[in-house]
């Protein structure tokens, strides 16, 4: 059965030839993040990207306050092995020199880019660029009109908006390649948002996110509550989840949310019980450390840490490899069968030779 996902058309972030990144059109939802060092800084930013596509970024985003920061844009684009969105708000010329330096995709919100002029300009240096725009929308730029309307809830005017940019785009500019976002900083009110958005505009790819969410742990129950919800019906098309932390573990996150949802697995998974009084190790540093020493893994797999033997190979026996701890020690196990036991201190070093043979 195919989902709203798969109804989407596509366009293509980047070149194909060059790593570009399709959004819709049944692709796999991509992950997103956002650089977060000085806009001039060409070596920090590289250095960022670098970072950020070791943990599995797709396409990256930069913001462009200035034209004094374009010509760092610029060569960001060419050294960039991601493709970079542009970022611009409020001044048209900066999306247009955007586009012709370099952007695999602008973002900008047409409220607040200065009147359909102005967006005329940046559609047309989009086509010239022969990249995509995504019409990105939210509560604070709603036109005046719109946003006085008592009859419509937040997450109506928000579809509502979104929507008329898209119907001006396709029929008044015959601009097609776009991404729609109206993100908010409330769960529900963006599930309701995107459900409304895909079904006035089922055609279009949606890229999907809960804006300002908040620190690591807030901003990523928040992101997984929202997005969890909607990706799960077939809604969202590529995502960012947006935390006040280091841009990485928005990378980390918005994977461990696809491997849960079961969509898309690019690294191992831990699974590890919550201790009780039948544990007799130090269990949490012990998960803790195979949690790290498995991120840096570029591979899909299971590794279980389990306190005792009552819920140890048995009930991990779809885990690649575990360990049982026992009173100062752990059987290593592999699908289920026990294959070694070794100190308290070695279970780290013992799991990770297991899984270096999977
Ligand atoms: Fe308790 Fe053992 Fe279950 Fe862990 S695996 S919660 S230690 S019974």
């Amino acid at each position: 059965m195919s989902s709203v996902r798969d109804n989407t058309h596509q366009v293509m972030v980047g070149r194909r030839s060059a790593g570009g990144v399709a959004i819709g059109g049944g692709a796999p939802v991509s992950v997103q993040s956002m650089l977060s060092c000085p806009a001039t800084d060409v070596s920090a930013n590289l250095n960022q990207i670098e970072r950020l596509a070791e943990a599995g970024c797709e396409i990256v985003r930069m913001a462009i306050p200035n034209h004094d920061a374009l010509p760092a844009f610029q060569q960001v684009c060419e050294k960039s092995p991601l493709p970079v969105v542009a970022d611009v708000h409020f001044d048209a010329r900066i999306a247009m020199r955007a586009a012709w330096s370099g952007a695999a995709k602008l973002r900008i919100n047409p409220g607040n880019i200065g009147g359909l002029e102005n967006t005329n300009m940046v559609i047309d240096a989009a086509r010239g660029a022969g990249i995509p725009i995504r019409i990105g929308v939210n509560a604070g730029s709603l036109d005046s009109a719109l946003a006085a309307r008592k009859d419509l809830t937040l997450p109506e005017k928000l579809a509502e908006s979104a929507a008329e940019y898209v119907r001006y785009f396709e029929q008044e500019r015959d601009f097609h390649d776009i991404v729609v976002s109206a993100k908010a900083h409330d769960v529900k009110t963006t599930i309701q948002t995107y459900r409304l958005l895909s079904q006035r505009i089922p055609h279009i790819p949606l890229h999907i996110g809960i804006t300002e969410a908040g620190t690591v742990f807030q901003g990523t129950i928040k992101s997984a509550a929202g997005l969890g919800v909607l990706l799960e019906q077939g809604i969202g098309d590529t995502m960012r989840i947006s935390l006040t932390d280091d841009p990485v573990l928005e990378v980390r996150a918005a994977w461990q949310l696809l491997a849960a949802l079961d969509m898309r697995r690019r690294t191992p998974e831990i699974i590890s019980c919550p201790t009780c009084g039948r544990c007799k190790v130090d269990m949490i540093p012990i998960a803790k450390a195979v949690e790290e020493a498995i991120s840096r893994l570029n591979r899909p797999c299971k590794v279980a840490v389990m306190g005792c033997v009552v819920n140890g190979p048995g009930e991990a026996a779809d885990a690649d490899v575990g360990v049982a701890c026992g009173e100062g020690q752990g059987a290593i196990f592999c699908h289920g069968r026990i294959v070694r036991k070794v100190d308290e201190a070695h279970i780290v070093d013992a799991l990770m030779e297991e899984v270096e043979k999977l």
